[in-house]
């Protein structure tokens, strides 16, 4: 079976998106990069979801000698202009916060009324090899954004985003609803044909 490896650490993300691409009929095997526990971290010196994703998979893709995916996302607020985006991890200050970003956010959009609380998850996903050739697709979950926090389930501010068409948040969806629907989702399901063009 062919080895692909997942540029990341988080074990909820490997086990989301082995979900997401087995589903998706992708029969190779997906490993995470705790397999290869001395690598570093790799610096998210991009500017965009698409630069750091790229980032994330070459560098797997250069230390391990294997096909590597890597993902990059964010919350983008209209009415921020797209912010926080890339930032959303440390939008309060410190990496991976989620509950004081999301607090934040919630302050700063308190007179916002419904009709200008837009919003969008955006994912860019990413294929490396070791040769160097790469794809990047990227994947976007529109909603509005509540103005309290509602829900138990999913991470970061699925609890304020109601996507389109749906009455509940992100947190009140289950794991194989926000699969179908998602940004993360979306952007992995477009990326499985380069997958099978450039991974035998
Ligand atoms: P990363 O792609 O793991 O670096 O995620 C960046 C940040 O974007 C996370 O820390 C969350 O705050 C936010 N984010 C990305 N995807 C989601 C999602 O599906 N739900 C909620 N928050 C998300």
């Amino acid at each position: 079976m062919t080895r692909l490896i997942l540029a990341t650490r988080n074990a909820a993300k490997v086990i989301e998106l082995r979900a997401i691409l087995a589903h998706a009929g992708l029969t190779h095997e997906l490993l995470g990069a705790d397999a290869y526990p001395e690598l570093p971290d790799v610096k998210e010196t991009g500017v965009t979801f698409a630069e750091n994703a790229l980032l994330k998979a070459h560098a797997m893709a250069r230390a391990t000698g294997l096909p590597a995916v890597a993902d990059d996302s964010g919350l983008c607020v209209d009415v921020l202009g797209g912010a926080p985006g890339i930032l959303s991890a440390r939008w309060a200050g410190r990496h991976g916060d989620d509950q004081a970003n999301l607090e934040l956010l919630l302050a700063q959009l308190a007179d916002i009324d419904e009709a200008h609380r837009g919003a969008h998850f955006a994912c860019a996903a990413a294929l490396a090899l070791p040769d160097g050739r790469e794809r990047v697709v990227e994947g976007q979950l529109r909603g509005t954004l509540r103005y309290e926090a509602v829900g138990d389930g999913g991470f970061g501010y699925d609890p304020i985003l109601q996507p389109e068409g749906n009455s509940r948040t992100c947190a009140q969806l289950t794991p194989a609803e926000k699969n179908a629907i998602s940004h993360r989702g979306k952007a992995f399901r477009a990326l499985v044909p380069a997958v099978e063009e450039l991974v035998a």
